[in-house]
């Protein structure tokens, strides 16, 4: 499409935004239920589509794309009339008579941009923010899950109006021509590279953004630690959908007196969760392409004392552990996204906190300890989008905290209220009386009414 064709997209949007039906709380409850609908209606198709681009089984789509998409709907169905409430605050004495609120608006039409290795709840997740708070919504889901992509084109038509929501399918091509477009909202998921590309775009229009972003998420395991449980939940986080989870813990810190013990039990779980044999398991995934695959591969190097195995046309790369791994191994110079776990060691607190911090900040960081002076002191001394404490993953799967990242893993947040919150802009409104109307404030100024102002200024705020 050229971008004119994009131009008359977003016109559309815009004329329809512009009509104010999105506003109404009715709109948006309907809406709201037609995506509902939707994904109950596609979901075994998504789920088709999930396997061919991934080797997503059925399992993984449900909890981490489909129902857990369907479940954030039904959240925000059931509190988008108490989030939509104006939010009365105090109006200063000096003010008086008045009143002062706070107005939820819709930001108008917004750009959702998302990757590929969560292609259903990286784009979903953000368009239910921008739905709940009344916007339009133009999807560009990422041209490489490109099976998911095609069935949301399908039912994206199928259930909204174009001049409402739509898509727009293509890669950095289509996309650079979108952004020279000028949205009132950018909510872009991916990379920290491509994520300044979208900083710059939206700069030239002054758009807000959010950005939710990658990185290295470190995991740290003290020797307190229920071990078993900890080599469980790591081994979960690390290998679900093969490692090309945002969140995923890319590589794990450990406490040098228990590091052989808890190798051992990393590597019982994994032939527990995958077999002997994970490239026949149904339960593990595939990287989603060559290019991907080969970037992977050849991370996979040093001490491997688990895995390592790959089969380029199945795009397999078996779940890996690599010991004995220092701060210049080349699977610690950028974000694994695949299914390789390095093992480093540390005897003190402090050298794990020097580490963090001599990196970018974290999209997540997950540490496992019953010691809470321990646990304390790095969630205290380092920075990161968030932290999950004695497990992986599950502090995005609650509606009630935000999620997003901080510093290179970006800005901003979603999920549940903090989703609506995002596409919202909390436009102050104050009301005055004509009864009552403070003559000191006017010119000519003079003595007697600065000594009055500074009065009301300092006793009466
Ligand atoms: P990506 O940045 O390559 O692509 C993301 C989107 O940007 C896609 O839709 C793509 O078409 C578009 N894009 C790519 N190049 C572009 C360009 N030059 N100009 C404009 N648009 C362009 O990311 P990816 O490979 O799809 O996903 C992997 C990354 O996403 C990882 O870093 C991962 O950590 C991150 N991620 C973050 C989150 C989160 O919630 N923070 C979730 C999932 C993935």
């Amino acid at each position: 499409m050229s971008k004119n064709q994009y131009e008359l997209i977003l016109n559309n949007q815009k004329n329809f935004f512009n009509s104010g039906a999105t506003k109404s709380i009715k709109f948006r409850i309907e809406q709201l239920k037609a995506l509902k609908e939707m994904l109950i209606e596609y979901k075994s198709k998504i789920e088709a589509a999930l396997y061919a681009d991934l080797k997503k089984s059925a399992f993984e789509a449900h909890v981490t794309e489909t129902g857990i998409m369907i479940a954030e709907i039904d959240h925000n169905l059931k509190n988008i009339k108490s989030w939509s409430k104006d939010t009365p605050v105090d109006t200063p004495l000096f003010l008086f008579p008045g009143s002062s609120k706070i107005k939820n608006e819709p930001y108008g039409n917004t750009l959702i941009i998302s990757p590929w290795n969560y292609p259903i709840k990286n784009l979903f997740g953000p368009a239910l923010g921008a739905i709940t708070a009344g916007n339009t919504l133009i999807l560009k889901p990422s041209e490489i899950s490109e099976n998911t992509t095609k069935i949301t084109e399908v039912m994206i038509a199928k259930y909204f109006s174009p001049e409402y929501i739509t898509t727009v399918t293509g890669g950095p091509e289509e996309t650079s021509k979108l952004l020279k477009l000028k949205f009132n909202y950018i909510f872009f998921t991916g990379s920290p590279s491509i994520g300044k590309i979208i900083y710059k775009a939206a700069a030239e229009h002054l758009t807000p953004c959010t950005l939710e972003l990658g990185g290295k998420s470190p995991s740290i395991v003290h020797k307190s630690a229920n071990l078993e449980i900890t080599a469980k939940r790591l081994v979960w986080g690390k290998f679900l959908n093969a490692g090309q989870t945002c969140v995923a813990p890319d590589y794990t810190f450990v406490d040098e007196s228990i590091k052989s013990e808890f190798i051992k039990l990393l590597k019982k779980e994994i032939d527990n969760f995958y077999t002997k044999n994970p490239e026949q398991s149904d339960s593990f995934g595939r990287i989603i392409s060559k290019k991907h695959f080969e970037r992977v591969k050849k991370l996979i190097s040093g001490d491997v004392v688990h895995g390592g195995n790959t089969n380029e046309i199945e795009k397999f790369i078996e779940p890996t552990i690599i010991d004995n791994v220092t701060p210049n191994h080349p699977v610690m110079q950028e974000e694994i996204f695949g299914p390789i776990l390095p093992i480093l060691s540390f005897k003190e607190v402090d050298e794990v906190i020097s580490f963090v911090n001599d990196n970018e900040k974290p999209l997540a960081l997950y540490i496992f300890s019953k010691n809470n002076t321990f646990t304390n002191k790095i969630i205290n001394n380092t920075s990161s989008g968030g932290v999950c404490v004695n497990e992986t993953i599950m502090h995005m799967a609650t509606p009630n905290l935000p999620f997003g990242g901080v510093g290179n893993s970006g800005f901003g947040s979603y999920n549940g209220w903090y989703g609506y919150d995002t596409f919202s802009h909390k436009k102050p409104v104050m009301k005055r009386s004509f009864w009552f109307d403070v003559p000191q404030k006017y010119p000519p100024y003079n003595k007697g009414k600065f000594a009055f102002i500074k009065f009301a200024i300092k006793k009466l705020l």
